[in-house]
């Protein structure tokens, strides 16, 4: 008897799911954000101390729920639930270059480890990288140039001012599909959050989580995760092989 193929279970169940009979990847749409910065203790922190000092009650912990919106919305949100009414444009402006200031006081962010091995699988493979994210720090996006050399095209991006709607919405990733040339069955998403999960699989890609925060897989598999793994170095590893097996495994529709 034949082994099974490794990941098979979730690849097909990801296949029946959206009536594709392949994957072909083609192209990684990549989150930044905890997928390939450990920012998020930072951007929790400036967030909740910027909210406290604007009389808002939050606690620190939902801000990691709401990693992927743009700042305007997170804003928005928090404004909605303490006021009952919409944010103006001058608080969204106002408050977006506070959280800045306070996330650039905080100590310099590192690299997640496992994130530089696992762009390079990609690149060995052929897959192009896009890199999808709804933050418009350029604390950050100056940095990967530096970081991850040679594996990101800077035409290949996708940030907070090129959409309208930010995840949940598909419209990120069905951006960057598009400046990759590629179709939703061509492309892969790699997130670390709920809402980045959701916009992925909405916009037809499967999508992979991998938690390097406190929010547990079951979340990101309700969320629409085609599959999770448990933090970026077993991603990193697991990869060659789970890349293999998308290209191995086809379905035909009853
Ligand atoms: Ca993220």
């Amino acid at each position: 008897m034949t082994p099974p193929i490794p990941y098979s279970h979730e690849i097909e169940r990801f296949l029946r799911r959206h009536h594709y009979n392949q994957i072909t990847p083609k192209a990684a749409l990549i989150d930044m954000d905890g997928t390939l910065y450990d920012s998020m203790k930072n951007h929790t922190a400036s967030w909740h101390r910027l909210m406290t000092e604007a009389g808002i009650k939050c606690s620190r912990e939902e801000f990691y729920l709401y990693e992927g919106r743009t700042g305007a919305s997170t804003i928005n949100h928090l404004i909605q639930r303490e006021w009952g009414r919409e944010a103006t444009e001058e608080e969204k402006e106002r408050l977006y270059k506070m959280k800045t200031i306070y996330f650039n006081q905080l100590p310099p962010v590192e690299p997640m480890a496992g994130a530089r091995e696992m762009v390079e699988v990609f690149k060995q493979v052929g897959i192009k990288r896009v890199l999808v994210t709804g933050s418009g720090q350029n604390s950050l996006l100056n940095r990967i140039a530096t970081d991850f050399p040679d594996l990101f095209d800077e035409k290949l991006r996708v940030t907070s001012r090129d959409v309208t709607h930010g995840k949940p919405h598909p419209e990120p990733f069905i951006r960057a599909m598009q400046l990759a040339h590629v179709t939703p069955s061509q492309s892969i998403v790699v997130e670390n959050a709920p809402l980045g999960i959701e916009a992925g699989n909405k916009a037809g890609a499967f999508t992979i989580g991998v938690t390097t925060g406190p929010i547990p897989r079951e979340t990101m598999e309700e969320a629409g995760a085609a599959i999770v793994f448990d933090s970026m170095p077993e991603f990193a590893a697991s990869l060659p092989t789970l890349l293999l097996s998308l290209l191995t495994i086809s379905i035909i529709e009853p």
